[in-house]
């Protein structure tokens, strides 16, 4: 049997950063940029990176934004083939600067531009019908039409025996959108690897306790929980326990793209046929990498990164 096949749907764009801790964007300032970007993008960039057979359905402009976007995807080994280009809309974009007290604050273009315009193309289905697996990013989920691929994605790959993840990665307003909470409550329910960052456990849930709120989770058809930490590492639930790993020692330098890095390894590992112990750490190296790195897709490693970043470790903690 041949490696699996990881796909996912959502936004490409490009990120644009201010240069300066506190910088307005009321009035011209320093910016670097253009950076690959995009969640969905990150995850599969860094699940190509790791050496796993996969693909992206997504839209982008005939613009260099775009051009930027494909060859990043396309060296690290991804499939682009359905990832439509569109003559009459611009790939998305992303300006971000950085608040004083490290909070960030974006002005975004990603409904309006050739991300919001993703469909079902011939090309999609037929990297559907390739797929053992589908990664969901909550933040993918930004208008009905998204929604629609991202449900045909997990219908298609679950009706082929395959797998089904989701990072809820969500801005709280987007929830309040209309049908947004029942559709992810529907994709909550058909996943098989859940993958909420801190509080994010607790977004479908009574429960108000990790311990409580897993249980819900798993009484309710979801068969793993991966709850993710930051600086405090992870915690894998399944219904025979849970394992804990503390995150690695690194020095933060953007945290922008960690959870979805962290994401790409644990999914990789555990397509393989990893122990939850082994693809905690897969992931945890995945996240410390990228932490590790200016700019939203720059931090994620290879699979040789990686093996050499475990074995630094491994050095250190004897
Ligand atoms: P994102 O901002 O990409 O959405 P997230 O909130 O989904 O991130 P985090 O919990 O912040 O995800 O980070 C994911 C993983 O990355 C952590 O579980 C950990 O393994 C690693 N990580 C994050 N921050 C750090 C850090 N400061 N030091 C070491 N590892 C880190
Ligand atoms: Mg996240």
């Amino acid at each position: 049997t041949g490696r699996k096949v990881l796909v996912t749907a959502g936004e490409i764009l490009v990120e644009i950063m201010a240069t300066q801790v506190g910088q307005s964007f009321r009035a011209p300032g320093p910016l670097v940029g253009p950076f690959p970007s995009g969640a969905p993008a990150i995850f599969i960039d860094q699940a190509g990176r790791l050496g796993q057979p996969c693909g992206m359905i997504a839209a982008i402009g005939a613009d260099d934004f775009g051009t930027l976007n494909l060859d990043r995807l396309r060296a690290s080994g991804v499939d682009v083939s359905a990832i439509a280009v569109h003559g009459d809309a611009p790939t998305g974009t992303a300006f971000v600067r950085y608040a004083e007290d490290g909070s960030r604050a974006f002005v975004f273009n990603i409904p309006l531009s050739a991300s919001g315009r993703i469909a079902l193309t011939k090309e999609g289905r037929a990297l559907l019908e390739r797929a053992d697996h589908f990664h969901v990013m909550g933040s993918s989920l930004f208008s009905p039409a998204v929604v629609a691929v991202v449900t045909a994605g997990i219908e298609q790959v679950k009706q082929q025996g395959g797998t089904v993840s989701f990072d809820p990665n969500i801005r709280a307003e987007m929830l309040e959108a209309p049908g947004m909470r029942e559709a992810l409550s529907q994709i909550l329910e058909r996943c098989d690897l859940f993958l909420p960052s801190g509080p994010e456990l607790f977004l479908f849930t009574q429960a108000q306790t990790e311990e409580a709120a897993v249980a819900e989770l798993l009484a309710r058809g979801v068969r793993a929980v991966v709850v993710k930490k930051g600086a405090d590492g992870a915690s894998y639930h399944d219904c025979e326990g849970t394992v804990s790993m503390p995150a690695f020692a690194v020095e933060e330098v953007d945290p922008t793209g960690a959870g979805d890095c962290f994401g790409a390894g644990f999914v990789c590992a555990w397509l393989g046929g990893a122990a939850p112990r082994e693809a905690l750490r897969q992931a945890n190296a995945c996240g410390a990498l990228a932490v590790g790195t200016k700019g939203p897709m720059e931090g994620t490693g290879t699979a040789e990164a990686v093996r050499r970043f475990l074995a630094a470790q491994q050095e250190t903690t004897r």
